[in-house]
């Protein structure tokens, strides 16, 4: 399983807006876009689903980790639409910093613990506390 499918699947499962369900025997977590709130699944075995993608809250080009706090579970239109328009700003832009806070927020209340019943790959971020 890639990295960024790890880092996609530890997003999911400390979100609350994704639960477990099954889809014709494949387990998988269903939850909505930080961005628009579109419905998206994601396959727990690893098999890509395609229009869920992991966003860095904080673009790596300015830094951000992979840390949970800075990782939300995108639909791919939202993401590539922030990865143009908003990520390439300058680190004082308004608009970037804007973002950045806004998404924060969505993803702070958003945050849980992983469902103890997901048996989550190994990733070497600890779930912050
Ligand atoms: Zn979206």
């Amino acid at each position: 399983m890639s990295r960024s499918h790890r880092l996609l699947l530890w997003a999911a499962a400390t979100d609350r807006t994704f639960e477990l369900r099954t889809f014709g025997g494949r387990r998988m977590l269903v939850g909505k876009c930080i961005h628009c709130r579109r419905k998206l699944a994601i396959d727990l075995r690893g098999s890509v689903v395609p229009v869920a993608t992991v966003e860095h809250i904080v673009p790596k080009t300015h830094g951000g980790t992979d840390a949970l706090d800075n990782l939300a579970v995108a639909c791919r239109r939202c993401n590539s639409t922030k990865g143009v328009r908003v990520d390439p700003r300058r680190a004082d832009d308004p608009v970037l910093q804007e973002v950045i806070a806004t998404l924060r927020a969505r993803r702070a209340e958003r945050m849980r613990e992983p469902p103890p019943e997901l048996h989550l790959p190994e990733l070497d971020v600890r779930p912050p506390r």
